[in-house]
């Protein structure tokens, strides 16, 4: 593509108002970070503190993953506790939402890539609850999740995020909320309360990922098991690794980068977040 092209491309990328939404991925660690205020939880809240409301925000959480692809697509999400073995506080939270399923239909139009198809039963899971509801405490923006095809491989979900493109033109707000170092079988527990306590590997990969990130080196990031045996560390299941792939996905040109909440957590987790946009 020469120059001219590049530059016309770049202007059809563009809503009319100039205004594209950014993308976050989002480090959400333990569900009690939902009802902490701590470093992470006012982190996400002044993520959003500069940007327009958006129409919508439209979650991919590590925690709903499936065999093929859907969209919620209720008027009222329900608040999904999907965790145990956690204080009755964090069972009590109710987060109101509502849905748009006018929006989930326009998503499903714009999806080429696999067949999309709305969902009634899920709803809004602690993965997609716990950070927003620190982003939009009054629970008025409609919140719309996307699932994880778990049969899939990386790749495909980076290309299908290049579908979402659109909707970054239309206000809304698309959050990948996973961790990008996450290994539960290896977290020190005596150490959860010591700040940015991260086991070698797991610091080494968290800069691994920020530099790939920061390059715009997507293709390595898609390819995570050819990095080596710390990176199967940082990544023994891709769960919670899938939702960066699909924010880098919707990365246009040059846009900016910026991470924050860049913390390690029990050794073998790291809340690092990013602002794509
Ligand atoms: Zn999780």
């Amino acid at each position: 593509m020469n120059n001219l092209q590049q530059l016309k491309k770049m202007q059809d990328e563009l809503p009319e108002n100039g205004f594209l939404m950014p993308v976050f991925f989002i480090g959400h660690g333990s569900p009690m970070n939902g009802i902490a205020d701590n470093s992470f939880s006012r982190g996400w809240e002044e993520s959003v503190h500069d940007l327009p409301l958006p129409r919508a925000v439209l979650v991919i959480s590590a925690h709903w993953l499936t065999r093929g692809s859907f969209i919620t697509a209720m008027e009222h999400p329900r608040t999904i506790h999907d965790f145990g073995g956690f204080p009755e506080a964090l069972y009590q939270v109710q987060y109101a939402a509502p849905g748009d399923p006018a929006l989930a239909r326009e998503t499903i139009e714009l999806v080429q890539a696999t067949r999309l198809e709305p969902d009634h039963e899920w709803g809004l899971d602690h993965g997609t609850w716990s950070v927003v509801r620190h982003m939009y405490p009054n629970a008025n923006i409609p919140v719309l999740q996307l699932s994880i095809d778990y049969a899939k491989e990386a790749a495909w979900h980076y290309q299908l995020a290049a579908d979402l493109f659109e909707l970054r033109k239309r206000g809304v707000l698309i959050i990948g909320s996973g961790n990008m170092v996450h290994n539960l079988r290896m977290v020190a527990w005596d150490k959860l309360n010591e700040s940015n306590y991260g086991f070698d590997w797991a610091h080494q990969m968290n800069d691994t990922f920020k530099n790939f990130i920061r390059e715009g080196a997507h293709d390595k990031l898609i390819h995570y098991q050819k990095m080596g045996k710390e990176a199967l560390l940082a990544i023994p299941t891709p769960d919670h690794y899938y939702p960066l792939l699909y924010i880098l996905g919707l990365q246009r040109g040059q846009e900016p980068v910026a991470f924050f909440n860049d913390q390690a957590v029990g050794g073998s987790l790291t809340m690092t977040s990013v602002k794509i946009g």
